[in-house]
């Protein structure tokens, strides 16, 4: 590496996605100098942008959605001066055209909760008085939930979860199974209940209207909240260097950083990488770290496949509707959402475990097959670009028998852990990460309580 390490650091945070940037500056308001070292030219991790190459536009690695009780993601945005690089919509309102084409719209209005949900749901056309009244009997499990009693069994599917307590094969259609997909990215019959438990308890357990409702990004990701967040660490005496591959080496309980050429002990480390590169990050005496590292290599990643498509003309006359049951489940329009900037739209295919393996023109085709048959308006709209993106290790996997997530704190002193996959109880999401690097950043300053 160019400049040396040895400007020292109060904390090295290794990992510049959502978890490391968030512990970073959570850091440096508590007045830490952080040095941020991440391996990839840009910023952002899992939840970043690029430009694309035929169009010149700027282009996420895949929509990332947020919500109303994504409270430690917008207090990080609220931190680095960002919070209006997102659209937050006042309640829940979400379109959906079911796989008949039938187009409706479930919306929560402004009334007190959970009395706006009750009319959201029973005025909702999609759904019979049987299939409303089912929904409706979710909210009692769903407090429940956000009062600390457990209703999910250990091992319990979503799927299992929701017919135990009476979901009609339509609520799940076009309600439970969408939002678990998009939440958990695996799908309802897959993934572990707990965690979905957890989200709609976040989502409609308090008296927060807003917390059920979608947050959008209005700029692309890394512009969000990565380069705001590389700013205010640099402002505050810290450093985010990129292009900088990170070995820890663990030698009779030392931590030591080694970038290149580079290296230093001694110094509290944060290591906010994903599940799947915390095999290599480290060498030397890793015994007090076998477990952890067992669990990492061990669990599965879920994958995600994106298809852009670049029309003629504007196709849609919402920022987005969801496709139940179709291999691409959501539709955004991101001119809607980013404005003059972007003129594509993105369609999304959250568990794609199968998916994620057609080729890209099959996914386009699909993708094209689709959205014709659910929106009028491309019919006779002319394809101009498509490029598909594949993550295939997106998210980790929630499905039971998985194993167990590690807490920040590690067996070896001075180093923590931070990232999504941490077990803060919520799926592979931003606000898992961002809840991880507070928590990560909190550690760090309870065992250190001044600067080194
Ligand atoms: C296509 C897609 C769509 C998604 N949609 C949503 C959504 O709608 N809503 C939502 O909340 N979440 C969504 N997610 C999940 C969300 O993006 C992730 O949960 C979150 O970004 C994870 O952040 P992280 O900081 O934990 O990990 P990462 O973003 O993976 O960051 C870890 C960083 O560590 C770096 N690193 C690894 N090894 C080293 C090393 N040795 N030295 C230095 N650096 C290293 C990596 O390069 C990376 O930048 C989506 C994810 C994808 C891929």
């Amino acid at each position: 590496m160019a400049a040396p390490l040895l400007t020292r650091p109060d904390v090295i945070v290794i990992g510049a996605g959502c978890a490391g940037l968030s512990a970073a500056v959570r850091l440096a308001q508590h007045g830490r100098r952080v040095l941020v070292l991440e391996a990839r030219s840009r910023l952002g991790g899992r939840a970043t942008a690029f430009k694309d190459r035929a169009t010149g536009e700027a282009v996420d690695n895949g929509q990332h959605v947020l919500l109303g009780c994504y409270t430690s993601t917008l207090t990080f945005l609220r931190a680095i001066g960002a919070e209006s690089h997102v659209r937050m919509a006042d309640e829940l309102a979400v379109t959906m055209i079911d796989q008949q084409g039938r187009r409706t719209r479930l919306h929560c209005g402004h009334g007190p909760v959970p009395l706006n949900l009750l009319v959201g749901l029973l005025q909702w056309p999609a759904l019979s008085w049987r299939d409303r009244w089912a929904a409706v009997a979710m909210g009692t499990v769903i407090r429940a939930e956000r009062r600390g009693v457990a209703t999910t069994l250990p091992d319990e599917t979503v799927a299992e979860w929701l017919t135990r307590h009476g979901q009609t094969p339509r609520v799940r259609e076009m309600l439970w199974d969408p939002l678990a997909l998009a939440a958990l990215n695996q799908p309802s019959e897959v993934a572990t209940a707990g965690p979905f438990a957890q989200v709609l308890a976040e989502m409609f357990g308090t008296r927060d209207r807003r917390a059920a409702a979608l947050v959008l990004p209005t700029v692309p990701l890394d512009e969000m909240y990565a380069a705001p967040a590389r700013t205010f660490i640099e402002a505050h005496g810290g450093e985010v260097r990129t292009g900088v591959t990170v070995q820890v080496v663990l030698d009779e309980r030392r931590v030591t950083v080694v970038a290149g050429a580079d290296a230093l002990s001694g110094v509290p480390v944060v290591a906010a990488v994903p599940w799947f590169a915390l095999p290599a990050l480290f060498s030397g005496d890793v015994a007090p770290l076998s477990a952890l590292l067992t669990a990492a290599a061990a669990t599965a990643p879920s994958p995600i496949a994106t298809v852009n498509l670049w029309f003629d003309r504007p196709v849609m006359d919402e920022a987005f509707v969801g496709l139940p049951g179709r291999v691409m489940q959501w539709a955004f329009d991101k001119r809607a959402v980013f404005g003059g900037r972007a003129s594509h739209l993105s369609l999304v295919s959250s568990g794609a475990a199968e998916v994620a393996s057609w080729t890209n023109q099959a996914l386009i085709e699909k993708a094209l097959h689709e959205l014709t048959a659910a929106l009028p308006a491309v019919r006779g709209a002319q394809v101009v670009n498509a490029t598909v993106i594949r993550e295939p290790r997106a998210t980790f996997s929630i499905a039971p028998g998985q194993p167990a997530r590690p807490s920040t704190a590690t067996a070896v002193a001075g180093l923590f852990l931070a990232g999504d996959w941490i077990a803060t109880g919520l799926p592979a999401t931003i606000e898992s990460a961002v809840r991880s690097g507070h928590l990560a950043a909190e550690a760090v300053v309870a065992r250190y309580p001044s600067s080194l």
